[in-house]
């Protein structure tokens, strides 16, 4: 007999459709059903849940669930919601979803080394001017953050001769990437850093990592990329380095409130390109995959995939 595998997820329910197909010609051996359609005598054979953006009183139903596999690569709201429960959080981890990110780096890296913003003010200005070009290697790119994403991120920058560093928990061997850690090592860091793109997880720690003080270490006229979490960086700070200028300009792809309230006036800052949370999107493809691997994994040798620290948060 298959398995009860609930795909608990608040996701529109054409998306919901489109997993449970996927999900279910992977995992032949599983039954993948939406939470709604489970029978409350079924609930306590559950061991495993598939979940996006769960709806926390069904997952705590489950009562002899001993994990859940998220298909989202960023799981802090799961992470305080069930930080006191005995149930694993294994979060997607997908090469693809690296690519995508690696992609995305780069493409908003060369828009700012490129001085796109510049270009499209004077555009409508209609002036007719030029910038000085400065090669990649000239500029060193920071990141904040050097972990699955991060990592992916920083070696596509090396391939496009820009000097990156990073800075991280640990110390990193990364080729031509110089590592940083510590307090010390972010101000070390952020000094040198022209472009710097945030990809660390939402935490305790990191919330409001990048605020006046530590947006202030940056080198004159540096540009920011954010595609890991809004609350990363205080924006009302951001926007008091923009005007002035200290800080050229912002790439923002996530922010504390998403969408982006339409009175936010974050919308109408020059200096400021927004994005609608766009940078890497999970691909149910690839994703099914890994989660189907996962699964197939556990089924066969009790083995739960790595799963979040609950006292690091990520
Ligand atoms: P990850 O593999 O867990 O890497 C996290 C990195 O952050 C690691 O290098 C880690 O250091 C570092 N870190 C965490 N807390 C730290 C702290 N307090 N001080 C210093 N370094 C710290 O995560 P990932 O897969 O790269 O994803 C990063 C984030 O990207 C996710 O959490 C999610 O919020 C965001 N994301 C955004 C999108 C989008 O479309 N915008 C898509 C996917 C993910 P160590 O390596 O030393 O542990």
């Amino acid at each position: 007999m298959k398995s009860i595998v609930p795909f608990i997820s608040r996701l529109p329910k054409r998306d919901i459709n489109q997993w449970l197909k996927v999900l279910n010609k992977k995992l032949p051996r599983e039954k993948v059903v939406k939470f709604s359609n489970i029978k409350k005598s079924d609930y306590k054979n559950i061991d495993v849940a598939i979940v996006a953006n769960p709806e926390p009183a069904d997952v705590i139903k489950l009562v002899n669930l001993k994990w859940i596999q998220s298909i989202w690569a960023g799981v802090e709201k799961l992470v305080v919601r069930f930080k006191d429960e005995k149930v694993k959080i294994v979060r997607l981890v997908d090469p693809e979803m690296n690519r995508t990110m690696a992609e995305a780096v780069l493409s908003w890296v060369l828009y700012l080394h490129r001085d796109m913003p510049f270009y499209k003010v004077l555009q409508n200005k209609r002036i007719w001017k030029e910038a000085d070009y400065i090669k990649p290697f000239e500029k060193t790119i920071g990141f904040i953050g050097l972990g699955e994403l991060g990592k992916a991120a920083a070696l596509k920058l090396t391939q496009n001769n820009f000097n990156v560093c990073g800075w991280s928990a640990t110390k990193k061997n990364i080729s031509k990437v110089k590592s940083y850690t510590g307090q010390l090592g972010l101000k070390k860091m952020l000094k040198q850093t022209d472009i710097l793109v945030c990809l660390i997880p939402l935490t305790n720690k990191t919330k409001y990592l990048l605020n006046y003080k530590t947006l202030s270490y940056l080198k004159k006229g540096a540009s920011i990329i954010n595609f890991a979490r809004g609350a990363i960086i205080n924006s009302k700070d951001l926007v008091k380095h923009l005007n002035s200028r200290r800080i050229k300009h912002a790439v923002l792809d996530v922010f504390e409130r998403e969408p982006l309230p339409k009175e936010s006036i974050l919308w109408k800052n020059k200096n400021i390109t927004i994005l609608p949370h766009i940078s890497a999107h999970t691909d149910p493809g690839t994703a099914s995959d890994v989660v189907s691997k996962n699964i197939k994994l556990y089924r066969s040798k009790n083995r739960i995939p790595r799963s979040v620290n609950i006292v690091r948060s990520y």
